[in-house]
């Protein structure tokens, strides 16, 4: 029966499979760099030059200089999220929500702790990072960030840089469920303004909903589905969802699926 149940969790099977994916990528340029090259800032496929449009801002700020190539770049990135969804970089991309998402089923099974910083936070560590590359002339958040200082490890053998990991485990299962991604992440708050405007967005059928709250429960930001479920909204128009697809999984109605906003 547990089987079974895995085996349905569709959405699930599809993320692991580009999460890991994203992963084994990071790690083949060690072997295979005229093929791909770079890390989730900047990378090179094929030929094929993709930035993050964060990272290009940074760099812009820092430097002051305009380089058309990473405009362009960015901007493809930027349609990618502006159709799929903003925070479908959270959960299908970073390496360290994977690790997150294990420490949450940690955290949800012993109880303790749920500090909330608020999530207008995450907003003022953006704003920070932008004015920190505008005045210290680097790319302040991409020197620091623990998404780069993770990247770097997997792509130069950097494995050092990895201790970032554990701290901020220690600190979600400790004190603050999901605190890094909920309150300080500024890529997430980056792509949680995109994912407003975004196209792609998981849909409910009222008609089926019994409101029986599964579907929230195992959702990482519950609150984007408070809407959907009391029936003010068709669809989860949340910037802070990130298409998962965990709720499309677990309802037992079959009341959500995937859509558009329209
Ligand atoms: S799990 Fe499905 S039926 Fe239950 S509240 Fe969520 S959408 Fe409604
Ligand atoms: S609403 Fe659904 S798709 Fe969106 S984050 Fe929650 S579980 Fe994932």
């Amino acid at each position: 029966m547990r089987l079974r149940e895995n085996i349905l969790k569709t959405w699930l099977i599809r993320r692991r499979t580009v999460q890991f994916l994203m992963i084994a990528a990071l790690l083949l340029q060690r072997f295979e760099e005229d093929f791909i090259a770079g890390n989730l800032s900047s990378m090179t496929i094929s030929g094929l030059e993709l930035s993050d449009p964060l990272a290009v801002l940074q760099y812009i700020l820092s430097s002051g200089n305009i380089y058309l190539p990473l405009i362009l770049s960015s901007t493809l990135i930027l349609l990618f999220y502006l159709v799929v969804g903003g925070r479908v970089f959270c959960s299908w991309i970073c390496p360290l929500h994977l690790v997150f998402e294990y420490t949450d089923k940690i955290k949800s099974r012993i109880s303790g702790a749920d500090k909330s910083f608020g999530i207008s936070t995450r907003y003022w560590v953006l704003f920070l990072a932008l004015a920190m590359s505008l005045i210290a002339g680097i790319p302040a958040f991409e020197v620091l960030s623990p998404i780069g200082i993770t990247t770097r490890a997997l792509v130069f053998g950097t494995w050092l840089g990895l201790l970032s990991l554990p701290a901020i485990a220690v600190f979600e299962i400790g004190f603050s469920r999901r605190g890094w991604c909920r309150y300080f992440c500024p890529i997430g708050a980056f792509y949680s303004l995109v994912g407003r405007l975004s196209l792609l967005r998981v849909k409910i059928n009222h008609s089926l909903c019994t409101k029986c709250q599964v579907c929230k429960k195992d959702c990482l930001v519950p609150d984007v589905l408070d809407g959907p479920i009391n029936g003010k909204r068709k669809i989860v128009d949340s910037g802070d969802c990130t298409n998962c697809g965990i709720c499309i999984d677990v309802c037992p109605e079959k009341a959500l699926k995937p859509g558009t906003r329209f």
